[in-house]
C-alpha cells in the first residue's frame, strides 16, 4: 500500500518512507492511499486473540512493506514488557453502557506509550530499508508527557539515539523527575532556560539547519521525528479500538456487528482520528464523540464548520488537551474533501488562523462526529461523582470525556454502548484529582499528594511513579537557547 500527501495526491511513498520521513516535503501529512477493510468474521476471529496478535494483524494491513517477521518483532519489542496489564489496553465496564478503555498501562502511565513503545521499532525497520546503515537521532521538544514517553520508547533501541529538551520553567515536578531520572544508554535530557516555544523553536531550527544535517550525515546519522503526525504513531492507535471491541464481545457486552460509540478526550486529534480510521475499515461505530476542555476550538469546528484559532488560550487541569491547532485534523479533511481543499484551508489557517469548510463537508462531519466541551469545574465534579458512584478513579483528561459523554447521552437519548478512551493514570495528575475527590486543595508536595490520593481512594499508585523519588537524577544540565547545538554535538560525539 502506498501513502500520499494530504496536500498533493501525486506524492506517493511506501509505508517505510512515510514513517522514516515523518512529514511530506510539501507540508502535508502522509495518509494511506486506500483504507483496508476488515470483515465481521475477521473481527470475530481477532476476539479470540491476544493484543499482540491483534496488533500484528491490523498493522500488517497498513504496513505492507514490512515482512511478517519484522512486524512480529516490532510488536514484541513494544508490548511484551513494560505494560503493567497483560491485556495491554484493558476495558473496564461501568454502569450506563460506559466502557473505559484504559490506555495508560505503559511505562509512563499515559496513552502516548501505546504508540511510542512501538514507533522506535517501526522506525528502525523503516530506516534500515529507506537509508541502510544510518543511525537515527530523535530530537524532541516537550512540554512534559511526550518527552518521557519518547525516552522510554527509544531507550536502548539499537541504531537510535534520543535527546529531549524541556523548558526549565514549563513542566510539572513529576514530569521533570520522570525525565531527569531516565535510564538507558542512548538517551539524554537537557533543560533549556525559556518556555516551551523556545525549546520547540530551537529543535525545529536544528532539524532544518543544512550544516548540522551535513555534519550528521558525515557521521552516519540522520535526524528523525517522533511527533504525533508520524504515521508510525497513528497506525498503532487504530489497533486498540479493534481490541476494545473484541474485548466487549469477549465480555458478552455486545455481539459481533453491534454498533458502539467511541468517546475520546482530544488534543491534537490523533487518538480520535485513529478511531475514525478503525470505523472506515469496518469497525461498527455509530458516532465518534470528540471531547475538549475549555479550549473548545474542535467543538466549534465539528458543529459549525468554522475552525478559528484566533481565540484565548486557556491553561487547564487537562494540559495535554490545551491546544489550538490540532494537526491531525488535516487527515480527516483529506478523507472528506480531498487534497485541493485541504491545501486551501491549511493555507488560510497559516495566514489568517481561520477557515470554514463547505456545507457538504460539514454534513459529512456531522454524520459521523458529535462534539462537546467542559471546564475545569465540571471535570473535577465528574472525577468526584464517578469515584463516589462507581468506585472508579479517572484522571482529568478522561473525566473530560466522561463529562461530555454524559451530556451527549442526556441531550440525544442515544443509549448505544460507548467505548471511552482513558488517556492517563489519575496519579499522573494527583493535585487536581486529589482536590476533586476531597473537595479542597491539599498544600502537599507532589509525592505527598500521590500518597494521599492513594490513601484517600484506596487505589495503588503505579510503581513507576511512586518509585521516582528514590531514583538517581542522571540529567541535571540546563543550557541557554544558543547552546542547544553544542549539546546535540556533545551527545552525539561529533
Ligand atoms: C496527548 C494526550 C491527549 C490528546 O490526544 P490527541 O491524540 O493529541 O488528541 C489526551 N490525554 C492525554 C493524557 C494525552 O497525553
Amino acid at each position: 500500500m502506498n501513502y500520499i500527501s494530504t496536500r498533493d495526491d501525486k506524492v506517493k511513498v511506501s509505508s517505510c518512507e512515510a514513517i522514516a520521513e515523518g512529514i511530506s516535503a510539501d507540508g502535508g501529512l502522509f495518509v494511506p492511499e486506500s483504507i483496508p477493510e476488515i470483515s465481521l468474521e475477521e473481527i470475530s476471529a481477532l476476539a479470540e486473540k491476544t493484543y499482540a496478535e491483534r496488533a500484528e494483524y491490523i498493522l500488517g494491513l497498513f504496513l505492507t512493506d514490512f515482512t511478517e517477521d519484522e512486524l512480529k518483532a516490532c510488536v514484541k519489542g513494544a508490548y511484551s514488557t513494560g505494560f503493567s496489564d497483560e491485556k495491554i489496553a484493558p476495558v473496564v465496564n461501568l454502569p450506563g453502557g460506559r466502557n473505559i478503555l484504559e490506555l495508560f498501562k505503559g511505562p509512563t502511565c499515559a496513552f502516548k506509550d501505546m504508540a511510542l513503545q512501538i514507533l522506535p521499532h517501526l522506525l528502525t525497520v523503516a530506516g534500515r530499508k529507506a537509508a541502510p546503515g544510518t543511525e537515527i537521532v530523535i530530537l524532541v521538544a516537550t512540554s512534559g508527557d511526550t518527552g518521557k514517553a519518547a525516552l522510554e520508547g527509544f531507550r536502548d533501541v539499537p541504531g537510535t539515539k534520543i535527546l529531549v529538551f524541556y523548558p526549565s520553567e514549563g513542566v510539572s515536578p513529576m514530569q521533570k523527575l520522570q525525565m531527569c531520572t531516565q535510564e538507558g544508554n542512548n538517551v539524554a535530557v537537557c533543560a533549556i532556560r525559556g518556555n516551551f516555544d523556545d525549546a520547540q523553536t530551537g529543535v525545529k531550527r536544528i532539524f532544518t539547519d543544512k550544516a548540522i544535517g551535513e555534519k550528521l550525515r558525515l557521521a552516519g546519522k540522520a535526524f528523525s521525528s517522533a511527533n504525533s503526525i508520524n504515521w508510525g504513531r497513528l497506525a498503532p492507535q487504530i489497533v486498540y479500538y479493534f481490541s476494545a471491541y473484541c474485548d466487549l464481545i469477549g465480555q458478552g457486552n455486545i455481539k459481533p456487528g453491534d454498533k458502539v460509540n467511541i468517546v475520546v478526550p482530544t488534543g491534537n486529534f490523533g487518538n480520535i482520528l485513529a478511531a475514525y480510521y478503525a470505523g472506515e475499515m469496518g469497525l461498527p461505530v455509530a458516532k465518534f464523540i470528540c471531547a475538549s476542555n475549555r479550549n473548545s476550538v474542535l467543538t466549534e469546528f465539528l458543529t459549525t464548520g468554522v475552525y478559528d484559532r484566533n481565540r484565548e488560550f486557556y491553561t487547564t487541569i487537562s494540559p495535554s488537551m490545551d491546544i489550538l491547532i490540532s494537526s491531525n485534523l488535516e487527515r480527516l479533511l483529506y478523507t472528506l474533501a480531498g487534497s485541493e481543499k485541504v491545501k486551501e484551508w491549511m493555507g488560510l489557517l497559516a495566514k489568517e488562523g481561520r477557515y470554514e469548510v463547505d456545507p457538504e463537508t460539514l454534513g459529512k462531519i456531522k454524520e459521523k462526529f458529535a462534539a462537546g466541551c467542559c471546564d475545569d469545574e465540571a471535570t473535577k465534579a465528574t472525577i468526584a461523582k464517578v469515584f463516589k458512584e462507581d468506585g472508579y478513579l479517572c484522571d482529568t483528561h478522561t473525566a473530560v470525556a466522561v463529562t461530555v459523554y454524559e451530556e451527549y447521552r442526556k441531550s440525544t437519548g442515544d443509549l448505544t454502548p460507548a467505548i471511552i478512551a482513558s488517556t492517563a493514570s489519575p496519579f499522573k495528575f494527583s493535585a487536581s484529582v486529589l482536590e476533586a475527590v476531597t473537595g479542597e486543595k491539599s498544600g502537599l508536595d507532589e509525592f505527598e499528594m500521590v500518597n494521599e490520593l492513594s490513601r484517600v481512594t484506596g487505589k495503588a499508585c503505579p510503581p513507576q511513579l511512586a518509585g521516582l523519588k528514590e531514583k538517581a537524577v542522571r540529567f541535571d544540565r540546563c543550557c541557554e537557547k544558543a547552546e542547544m547545538d553544542a549539546v546535540v554535538f556533545e551527545m552525539l560525539n561529533i
